[in-house]
C-alpha cells in the first residue's frame, strides 16, 4: 500500500480535489480548499485504502499507520504550536468519515476529541470560558461513548435532564411540568451553567462505567485510535449498508477518515457555524443560500433544535451574492449572518464565489466562525433536486462556467422524472406505511379502492382514487385508467400494473409485500429501519393514502404535493441534447391520447403501438369474447368484422397524431384467455349475452387455460391457427393509412410480428399482410408505403436473425420478453425472489429494468450482426422497458441500435440519457478533428 496518511495545512496539501477515490470528497475537498489558500484548519486524511485494509484484515488497522498517525499529529501540534494531549496548550481535532460519493449522515463523526479532565480545566484557562470547556467536554464524553464505546445515546438523557432541571431551578424557570423537549427549549445548551455541566459530566462517566464496566478512556491518543476505527466501522453500519444499495455505492469503495484541528463555533457571540450552498439547491435559482447558528457548534445546525438563521438579509439585491435561508422577515433581517457578523459574512460570499468557480459546481459548504475568524470545514458538490440540477446546469452553460456539452452530462436522466409528474412536497408532514418498488414516479393521493369497477364508479363521482390490488390484469386497464395511481402487492417493475402504469404516466408501487389484500381491506405489517415488524395496522376501503412512485413509499392520508413544471430550462437542455444524440426516441403509445402525449414529450414515432390494449374497451370486450368462443371460422370472422371499425378508429387517432412520424403496431399478442371473465358475475353475464351456457362458458374457458400462458399460444402463434386475426388487423391499419393519407397526411405504417422464432412464422404472417394490403390499395385506390417488421423476443430469434431479416424489414428487441425467455425468470413472478438476487449481488440491478448486457445484451448483438449480415441497412429498435433505463440506453447505443422506445413520460429521459451516451461514446473514440 502506498502512503496512508495526506496531510493538509498552512496552504500546502499532499492531496488534491482528483483524489476523491482515494481521500474521499471530504477529504479532496479539504485538500483543495487548502492549496487554494482558503482558511481551513489544518488536518490529515487517513485513506479509503487504509478502510479496505483495515476490513481486509478483520478490522485491524495495517502496520504502519498508527505510527503515520502519530507523526502527523506532529505536524498539526508544531503548526498550531498545541499539543494534543497537554492541558497547557490542548490541541483538540474532529474524527470524520468521507466517501467518495457523498453520504449524508450516515456514517459517524466525533468532535472535540483529545480531552480529559485536565485538559478540559487546561482549555478553560485558555479560552478564558469555563462553561465552553465543559460544554464541548460533555458532548464529546456523549459522541464518543455512544459511536465508539456502543452506549447508546439516550441512555444519557435522562443525565442531561437533570443538568437542565438544575440550571433552571437555578434561573428561577419553573421546569416540573416540562417535557424533554420544551425543557431543552427553555434550558437550551448554552443556559447550563460550569456547576451543572460539572455534575453532568460526572454524571455521564458514571453512566460509562456502568454500562462498558470501564472507565472512560482518558489518553487522548486512545480516544483517536477508537474513533478511526469506529469511522471505519461505520461503513458498514445497516444505514451506511441502505443507503449504499439505494444510491449503487460498491462497497469496495470504503471511507476516508479525516482527522482535522477543532475550531470552534460555540465561543461566544461573536462565533458561529453553518452550512451553505452556492446555488439554491431545491430550485437551482443562483444565489447564495444557507443557515448559521450563532455560538453553536456544527451538529447544532442539523439537530433541529435550535431554528437556525438565514445567512443574508433578505431582499439585498440579487444574483449570487444575494439570498438567504429559510423564509426572510425583519426578524431574520437582524439575525442573518450579513447583518450580525459583516466581515466574515463578507469573506464568505467572496470564498463561495471562489469555490464554485473552481470547481465549477454547485458547492456545498460547511463554516465555522471562531471569535470572528472564518474557517472553511467542508467543500464538496452539493445535492440538488432534478429541478435545481436542470436550471443549475443550463445556466452555468449559459454563464459560460461550463460546456453545454458539460451541462448535457450534469444531470441525471432519472432526477428529470421528477420534473415531469407533481411530486411529494418533501417538507411536509407524512406517515410512511409501507415501501414497495417505484414502479411509476409520480405522487397520487385518493381514497383506497380493491376493484376496477370500484375505481371507476368512485371515480366516475368525481372522487380520486387509488386502485390497491394483489396485482392487476388487464381486465383491471378500466380502474388503472380511472385511479390516480396504482398500489400492487405483487410482481416487479415489469409487472402488468408497472407497464400499464408507466404507460399512462400514472404513480404505481408494485410488489409492495408489507401490504397484503383480502376481502375488502388491506393489512399493512409496519416494519422499523431494520426489517422488523412492529406492528400493523389496516386500512378500508374508502380510506385516504398517497403513493410516491418514484421511491416507492406508501403514505397514510393526503400528503401535499407540487405540480410538475416545465421550466424554460428544461426544455433548453433538451433541445441541446437533441443535436448530439444519435439514437431516435420513439414511444411506447396504444391510444391517440398518449401519442400525443409522447409527442408532446418529444417522440420521433411510436416504437410499439400493443393492439391488445384496444381490446379491452367495454364496447370492444364484447365481441373479442364472441369471437374468442366462435366455434368455427365463420363465427370468428362475424365477431371479428364487428371489431374492425373500431381498431380502424383507434389506428385513424394514432396516425392523425403521429402525421410525418413511423407508427410501429403489433398485431395481437396475449393468450386469448386473459380477455374471458375471470369471475362468475361477469361469466353468467357473459353467458346471457353470447347465448351459451354458464357450464359451456366455463368448460370454453377451462380449455384455453394454459400452465404457462407466457410460453403457450400467444404472439404470431394465434395467426398460425387463427389467421383471421390478424387479417383483420392488418386491414384496420392499411384502411386507417389509406384514409389518412387521402386527407393529405404523412403516414409511415410498420407491422410487427410478436414472437416470432422461425422465418416460415413470419413468411407465412407477411404473405398475409400483403395480401390484405394489395386488397385494401385496390379498394381504395391507392398506395401507401408500408413496412414489414418482427419482434426479437425469444433466443432462438436471436440466433436465427439471419434468416428472420430476410422477411423482416425491420427488428425491434422486446427485451421483457427476451429477458424473461433468455433468464427463463417468469418476469409476473420475479418480484417474489429477484430483490434477494440483488440483494445477494447475483444480479448488480432487477434485470427487467436494467438490462442484463452480458447475456440479454450479447443476444441482441448477435441478431444485430446476424440480421444486419443478411439484410444490410436492417432497421433496429427495442421497445421492452429497457428502452427508458439510462444505462440499458448506454447500451443500445454502444450496440449501435436505430431508436429506443419507451413509454410517454420516459421520452424526455430517453433522449437526455441518449445524448449522454453519445458523449460517453464519442469521448471513448477519443477527441474528434473538429474539436
Ligand atoms: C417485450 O416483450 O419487451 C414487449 C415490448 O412486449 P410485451 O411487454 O407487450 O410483452
Ligand atoms: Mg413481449
Amino acid at each position: 500500500m502506498a502512503r496512508s496518511i495526506y496531510f493538509f495545512g498552512a496552504g500546502q496539501a499532499d492531496g488534491d480535489a482528483q483524489q476523491k477515490d482515494l481521500l474521499g470528497g471530504k477529504g479532496a475537498g479539504l485538500a483543495e480548499m487548502t492549496r487554494l489558500g482558503i482558511p481551513v484548519p489544518p488536518g490529515f486524511t487517513v485513506t479509503t485504502e487504509v478502510c479496505n485494509a483495515y476490513y481486509a484484515a478483520g478490522k485491524v488497522l495495517p502496520a504502519g499507520v498508527e505510527d503515520e498517525i502519530k507523526a502527523a499529529i506532529g505536524r498539526l501540534e508544531s503548526l498550531l504550536d498545541a499539543r494534543f494531549g497537554s492541558p497547557e496548550a490542548p490541541l483538540l481535532v474532529s474524527v470524520r468519515s468521507g466517501a467518495r460519493a457523498s453520504m449524508p449522515g450516515m456514517m459517524d463523526t466525533i468532535l472535540n476529541l483529545g480531552m480529559n479532565d485536565e485538559i478540559a480545566a487546561g482549555l478553560a484557562r485558555r479560552t478564558g470560558s469555563e462553561r465552553f470547556a465543559l460544554d464541548a467536554y460533555r458532548r464529546f464524553i456523549l459522541t464518543y461513548s455512544d459511536i465508539v464505546l456502543g452506549v447508546a445515546r439516550d441512555r444519557f438523557e435522562e443525565a442531561l435532564g437533570r443538568a437542565r432541571r438544575d440550571a433552571a431551578a437555578r434561573l428561577g424557570v419553573d421546569a416540573t411540568r416540562l417535557n424533554s423537549a420544551e425543557l431543552e427549549r427553555k434550558v437550551p445548551d448554552s443556559l447550563l451553567d460550569p456547576a451543572s455541566l460539572a455534575a453532568l459530566i460526572q454524571r455521564q462517566k458514571e453512566i460509562v462505567v456502568g454500562a462498558t464496566g470501564s472507565p472512560f478512556p482518558d489518553d487522548p491518543r486512545a480516544q483517536l485510535g477508537g474513533a478511526i476505527r469506529a469511522v471505519f466501522d461505520s461503513w458498514n453500519n445497516h444505514r451506511a449498508q441502505v443507503y449504499r444499495k439505494m444510491h449503487d455505492i460498491p462497497e469496495a469503495w470504503g471511507t476516508a477518515c479525516n482527522i482535522q484541528a477543532m475550531v470552534f463555533g460555540n465561543l461566544g457571540d461573536d462565533s458561529g457555524t453553518g452550512v451553505a450552498f452556492t446555488r439554491d439547491p431545491s430550485t437551482g435559482e443562483r444565489r447564495f443560500y444557507g443557515e448559521w447558528l450563532p455560538n453553536a457548534q456544527g451538529e447544532d445546525v442539523v439537530a433541529g433544535v435550535r431554528t437556525p438563521h438565514p445567512l443574508s438579509r433578505s431582499g439585498s439585491g440579487g444574483g449570487a451574492t444575494s439570498g438567504g435561508g429559510a423564509t426572510s422577515d425583519g426578524a431574520d433581517d437582524a439575525s442573518s449572518l450579513e447583518a450580525r457578523m459583516p466581515e466574515a459574512y463578507a469573506q464568505l460570499v467572496a470564498v463561495q464565489a471562489r469555490l464554485e468557480q473552481h470547481f465549477r459546481d454547485m458547492q456545498d459548504l460547511e463554516f465555522t466562525i471562531q471569535r470572528g475568524e472564518l474557517f472553511l470545514l467542508q467543500c464538496r458538490t452539493g445535492k440538488r433536486t432534478g429541478r435545481a440540477a436542470v436550471r443549475i446546469a443550463v445556466e452555468m452553460a449559459r454563464e459560460g462556467l461550463i460546456s453545454q456539452r458539460e451541462a448535457i452530462l450534469r444531470v441525471d436522466p432519472g432526477a428529470i422524472d421528477q420534473l415531469l409528474h407533481p411530486s411529494i412536497d418533501e417538507g411536509a408532514p407524512k406517515r410512511l406505511l409501507a415501501r414497495g418498488l417505484p414502479a411509476s414516479p409520480g405522487a397520487a393521493t385518493g381514497q383506497v379502492v380493491f376493484s376496477a369497477d370500484e375505481a371507476e364508479r368512485r371515480a366516475g363521482q368525481g372522487k380520486a382514487v387509488i386502485l390497491v390490488r394483489s396485482e392487476t390484469s388487464p381486465e383491471d386497464i378500466h380502474g388503472m385508467k380511472a385511479a390516480r395511481g396504482v398500489l400492487t402487492a405483487r410482481g416487479g417493475m415489469t409487472s402488468h400494473a408497472a407497464v400499464v402504469a408507466r404507460g399512462m404516466g400514472k404513480s404505481c408501487v408494485a410488489g409492495c409485500s408489507a401490504i397484503s389484500v383480502s376481502q375488502g381491506q388491506m393489512a399493512v405489517t409496519i416494519y422499523d429501519d431494520h426489517g422488523h415488524a412492529t406492528g400493523s395496522i389496516t386500512v378500508k376501503a374508502g380510506d385516504l393514502i398517497t403513493l410516491d412512485g418514484g421511491t416507492g413509499r406508501v403514505y397514510l392520508g393526503a400528503v401535499p404535493t407540487v405540480p410538475a413544471a416545465l421550466s424554460g430550462e428544461f426544455a433548453e437542455l433538451m433541445g441541446w441534447a437533441d443535436a448530439v444524440r444519435r439514437l431516435r426516441v420513439r414511444s411506447n403509445a396504444d391510444t391517440p391520447h398518449d401519442a400525443r402525449t409522447a409527442r408532446n414529450f418529444g417522440a420521433e414515432g411510436i416504437g410499439l403501438c400493443r393492439t391488445e390494449h384496444m381490446f379491452f374497451d367495454e364496447e370492444r370486450i364484447q365481441a373479442v369474447r364472441e369471437m374468442i368462443l366462435a366455434d368455427g371460422e365463420a363465427g370468428r370472422r362475424r365477431a371479428l368484422a364487428k371489431l374492425l371499425p373500431f381498431q380502424r378508429g383507434d389506428f385513424l387517432g394514432v396516425f392523425r397524431e403521429m402525421a410525418g412520424l413511423p407508427v410501429t403496431i403489433r398485431l395481437l399478442d396475449p393468450p386469448l384467455h386473459e380477455f374471458l371473465p375471470q369471475d362468475e358475475a361477469q361469466l353468467e353475464q357473459l353467458s346471457q349475452a353470447v347465448e351459451i351456457s354458464a357450464k359451456e362458458l366455463r368448460r370454453k374457458s377451462q380449455e384455453l387455460a394454459e400452465y404457462n400462458p407466457m410460453l403457450g399460444h400467444r404472439g404470431c402463434r394465434l395467426a398460425i391457427t387463427s389467421p383471421e386475426i390478424y387479417e383483420m388487423q392488418a386491414r384496420a391499419i392499411l384502411e386507417a393509412a389509406c384514409e389518412v393519407a387521402a386527407a393529405g397526411i404523412e403516414v409511415e405504417p410498420e407491422i410487427m410480428i410478436p414472437l416470432s422464432m422461425t422465418r416460415r412464422e413470419l413468411a407465412i404472417t407477411r404473405a398475409l399482410v400483403e395480401r390484405v394490403a394489395e386488397q385494401v390499395f385496390a379498394e381504395k385506390g391507392r398506395r401507401v408505403d408500408v413496412r414489414f417488421g418482427t419482434m426479437i423476443e425469444l433466443p432462438r430469434a436471436a440466433i436465427m436473425a439471419g434468416e428472420l431479416a430476410e422477411e423482416a424489414e425491420f427488428f425491434s428487441f422486446g427485451t421483457n420478453d427476451l429477458t424473461q425467455t433468455t433468464l427463463g425468470i417468469s418476469r409476473d413472478d420475479a418480484g417474489r425472489f429477484l430483490g434477494a438476487y440483488v440483494e445477494a449481488g447475483i444480479f448488480a440491478k432487477d434485470p427487467f429494468q436494467s438490462l442484463d448486457v452480458p447475456g440479454v445484451g450479447a443476444l441482441v448483438e448477435l441478431a444485430r450482426d446476424r440480421g444486419r449480415a443478411a439484410r444490410p441497412g436492417l432497421k433496429l429498435g427495442i421497445c421492452g422497458e429497457h428502452g427508458g433505463d439510462p444505462s440499458s440506453i448506454a447500451f443500445f447505443e454502444r450496440a449501435g441500435l436505430d431508436y429506443v422506445s419507451c413509454s410517454p413520460f420516459r421520452v424526455p429521459v430517453a433522449r437526455l440519457a441518449a445524448a449522454q451516451a453519445a458523449l460517453t461514446a464519442e469521448s471513448a473514440r477519443g477527441p474528434r478533428a473538429t474539436d
